[in-house]
């Protein structure tokens, strides 16, 4: 399981971070919106736990963005305790459940298990676009009922342009998702691997193409 913790306090990041990590939750922490909303672009998280005051805006404006766009992710928002209007245009916006602060994080644990509990119908699992299917929760593509045996980086790639279908997404946003945050990535790396991908789709009959759209990024949809 991989959280993105938003949260912009020190003090109460550091704390929930070490509490989630004991648990062996895999957690990535932003303390900003603009950082949060480029995380949120390159990680498929399972689920978001965000503050709301953040420095350079309102932790709901993410949640509504990512709404829009059609990403179901479990959204658990954190709120002034009472603060009744601020839960209310939370979950009017998208957010799942709140937690007013402070709270024991025990609390935020339950929380968090019961929204990854939600039925499946509700978090959407499986994507499609024509012929070509990719499982969220196993992490696998297949083409009319037949399984792709695909290299790890290309199911990054291809998982994130499948969730974004029909969208374009940024090269930045590849390049984090391929490769992670933290390697030196080769001008043309991206590229080579996206070609294979495109290739394999070709030769299975997927029924999708993915457009580059120069020194922007890709997108992917059914082919015409
Ligand atoms: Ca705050």
């Amino acid at each position: 399981m991989r959280i993105l913790l938003l949260e912009d306090e020190p003090e109460m990041a550091s704390v929930l971070l070490t509490a989630l990590h004991r648990r062996g939750i895999l957690v990535d922490h932003a303390a900003t919106l603009a950082d949060g909303a480029r995380h949120v672009e390159a990680t498929p998280y399972d689920a978001l736990v965000l503050d709301r005051r953040l420095p350079d805006g309102d932790g709901l404006a993410l949640v509504a963005r990512l709404r829009a766009a059609g990403d179901p992710v479990p959204v658990l928002m954190l709120t002034a305790r009472d603060a009744l209007d601020e839960r209310v245009r939370g979950l009017d916006a998208g957010a799942d459940d709140y937690l007013g602060k402070p709270f024991a994080v025990e609390e935020l644990l339950a929380r968090l298990r019961a929204l990854l509990r939600r039925p499946a119908e509700t978090r959407q699992e499986l994507l499609q676009v024509a012929r070509l299917c990719f499982d969220l929760a196993h992490r696998e593509a297949s083409v009319a009922g037949h399984r792709m045996e695909l290299p790890r980086r290309e199911l990054l790639a291809l998982e994130l342009l499948m969730r974004r279908s029909g969208r374009t997404v940024l090269r930045e946003a590849l390049e984090r998702a391929v490769f992670g945050f933290d390697v030196e990535i080769q001008s043309n790396a991206l590229d080579t691997h996206v070609s294979r991908l495109r290739r394999k789709l070709a030769d299975t009959g997927a029924g999708v193409e993915i457009c580059g759209i120069r020194g922007v990024g890709y997108l992917l949809r059914a082919a015409p």
